[in-house]
């Protein structure tokens, strides 16, 4: 995957299924995972795309620095701020927003590739992306990934290390905000141990290879 800092091009996802002939073959499915920072949504995702075939996960850019462990390309794009805008200018994000100090962005033109190539694909993003993602994409699977409480959230998020005290204390304050905004997803899975939230993701992602989601005949009139 590629997320050229020059491009220009602009592709609108569509979000719907504009293959015309008589069978038409599956888009793949979006699918998002969202919720608080420090409640596993990496672990989970990963995991999950080590037990089912045929999901990749979208990868963001970001204008927060590297951490140690990150690679370019691979966990982000990490851009400039100004870098950032001018994507934001030229339209390369399905998605984007502000998160305790930083921007982050889904690229538009990689995903929809991708979907229209029948591939599911994984977004792990914040709550306010998410919704935009529910507002764009009707198709779009939801899932609210919640901490077994809000005291084990603040415990992983310490245990993390990754995070300044100032800094820790945003995501803290932005987790209570997100945690009331779970009603607006389709699934709630909990994260206390992480193999049975896998599970339940793996559930949800083969149920939803098997929703009928193109028009059906007769259903317009
Ligand atoms: P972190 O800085 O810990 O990697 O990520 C902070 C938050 O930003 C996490 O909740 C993460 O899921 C979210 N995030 C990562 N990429 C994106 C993106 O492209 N868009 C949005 N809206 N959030 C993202």
């Amino acid at each position: 995957m590629s997320l050229d800092k020059e491009s220009t091009t602009i592709q609108m996802p569509s979000c719907t299924n504009t293959n015309e002939s008589s069978i038409p073959k599956r888009r793949g499915n979006l699918i998002v995972v969202t919720g608080p920072s420090g409640v596993g949504k990496g672990t989970v995702v990963e995991r999950l795309m080590e037990d089912v075939a045929g999901i990749k996960r979208s990868v963001s850019a970001t204008t927060r620095t590297m951490r140690p462990n990150e690679k370019e390309g691979v966990d982000y794009f990490f851009r400039t701020p100004a870098e950032f805008k001018r994507m934001v200018d030229e339209n390369t994000f399905m998605e984007w927003a502000e998160f305790a100090g930083n921007l982050y962005g889904t690229p538009k033109l990689w995903v929809e590739q991708q979907l229209q190539a029948h591939q599911d694909i994984i977004l792990e993003i914040e709550v306010q992306g998410a919704k935009q993602i529910k507002e764009k994409c009707p198709d779009a699977v939801l899932i609210f990934l919640s901490p077994p409480s809000f005291t084990e959230l603040e415990a992983r998020l310490r245990r993390r290390g990754t995070e300044t005290p100032e800094r820790l204390a945003q995501r803290l304050k932005k987790a209570e905000v997100e945690m009331t905004e779970k009603a607006l997803f389709q699934y709630e899975v909990v994260n206390d141990v992480v193999e049975e939230a896998v599970n339940d993701l793996v559930h949800i992602v083969y149920s939803e290879r098997l929703r009928i989601r193109c028009e059906c005949p007769g259903t317009k009139d």
